[in-house]
């Protein structure tokens, strides 16, 4: 099993270094490539994804992601900035599955934006499409008869791009509480139309899977008003941005959520994908060694699950994770004081 591990910018290696002393002390036998990616890429090799790092993902089995973002690179052409590394990986490598689990581990519900007895029942995941929708129509600026200026950005998807996003959210749900809510806006637009379509006929091959259908805006209002309702949410690319960032909040800190981006290839043991936490590379705190690493560490949990075919590992740090939490072991962003290596102590005495 091959891991490549892409640690990156600010807190990226810090908190990397963290998740790789949990994968250390599993009784499981991974070889590990490292690669340069976002801004350090950038400095050291002149662009923010060089070939070698495309080449090393290519190799593994997963990839761990750290975080890309580097105020020096601010001034830079688009194509040169860090986050071209991820947008990059991504479409390169075809990982159109945006996984976000959102889970309130106990104890945590106080810092919820929510009631803490509404964010007590979340443990939900977003499967968000990565790859289609208005990011990657067409899209431009024009002047009207009126001469005034206007802009476009063209939605649209082709069943085979909803069919295999659909998929992802039925295998989900089918591994999970066996429910799975479509998001869309079929009311109003033709890609929800065919959207919606789509995901129906899926179903004929996951008749065990309970499906349901909202529209985004009802989704936005019940993922607040009560959100254990949810299991698995499939949605399109714009809406799955939205609804995973405020899932995110409905949870609390920023220091704890993971996710998983997943694509078509198999693996010997899963799913090709590559993991990250959502936070980014927090500059403001970057080198100061108190970053939260929770975030990465559930994020190899996502890796071990999905692309390694470890349940019981992953299961396992879950577990530790939440024991720790559970004890106390809060990071500064939880408004604690333990740093990042004494999270990482904590968790592996835990494991
Ligand atoms: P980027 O441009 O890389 O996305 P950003 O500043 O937009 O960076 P984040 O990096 O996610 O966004 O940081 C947002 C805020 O959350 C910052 O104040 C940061 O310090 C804090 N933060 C992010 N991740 C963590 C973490 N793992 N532990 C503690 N605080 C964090
Ligand atoms: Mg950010």
């Amino acid at each position: 099993m091959k891991i490549a591990v892409f640690a990156g910018d600010g807190i990226g290696p810090e908190v990397t270094a963290q998740a790789l002393r949990v994968l250390d002390a599993l009784p499981i036998k991974v070889s590990l490539i490292e690669g340069d990616v976002g801004g350090v890429a950038y400095k050291r090799h002149g662009l923010p994804l060089p070939a070698e790092t495309l080449v090393a993902a290519r190799e593994a089995d997963a990839i761990l992601f750290g975080a890309v973002g580097d105020f020096d690179c601010d001034h830079l052409e688009r194509h040169l900035r860090p986050e071209q590394a991820i947008l990059g990986l991504r479409s390169e490598l075809g990982l159109f599955a945006n996984l976000r689990p959102a889970k309130v581990f106990p104890g945590m519900e106080g810092h919820s934006a929510l009631k803490p007895e509404i964010a007590g029942a979340i443990d939900l995941l977003i499967v968000r499409e990565l790859n289609g929708d208005v990011y990657f129509g067409e899209k431009g600026t024009r002047t009207t008869a009126q001469g005034l200026r206007e802009g476009y950005d063209i939605m649209s998807y082709d069943e085979g791009e909803v069919r295999r996003i659909a998929i992802a959210g039925f295998e989900a749900a089918r591994k999970r509480r066996g429910k799975l809510c479509s998001v869309d806006k079929a009311n109003v637009l033709e890609t929800s139309q065919l959207w919606r379509d789509v995901v129906i006929e899926t179903h004929a091959d996951y008749a065990d899977v309970e499906l349901s259908h909202m529209y985004v805006d009802n989704a936005a209002m019940q993922l607040v008003k009560s959100p254990g309702q949810f299991d698995v949410v499939v949605t399109g690319n714009l809406f799955g941005d939205i609804l995973s960032d405020q899932a995110s909040m409905c949870v609390g800190s920023i220091g704890l959520l993971a996710s998983a981006s997943l694509g078509e290839r198999k693996t010997a043991y899963g799913t090709f994908g590559l993991y990250e936490p959502i936070h980014g590379s927090a500059p403001d705190i970057a080198g100061k060694g108190i970053a939260n690493p929770m975030a990465t560490i559930l994020s190899l949990a996502e890796l071990l699950r999905h692309s390694l075919g470890e349940e019981q590992q992953a299961a396992r740090i879950e577990a530790a994770v939440a024991a720790a939490l559970a004890d106390g072991v809060l990071g500064g962003d939880l408004g604690g004081t333990a740093n990042c290596s004494e999270i990482g102590d904590a968790v592996l005495t835990r494991l």
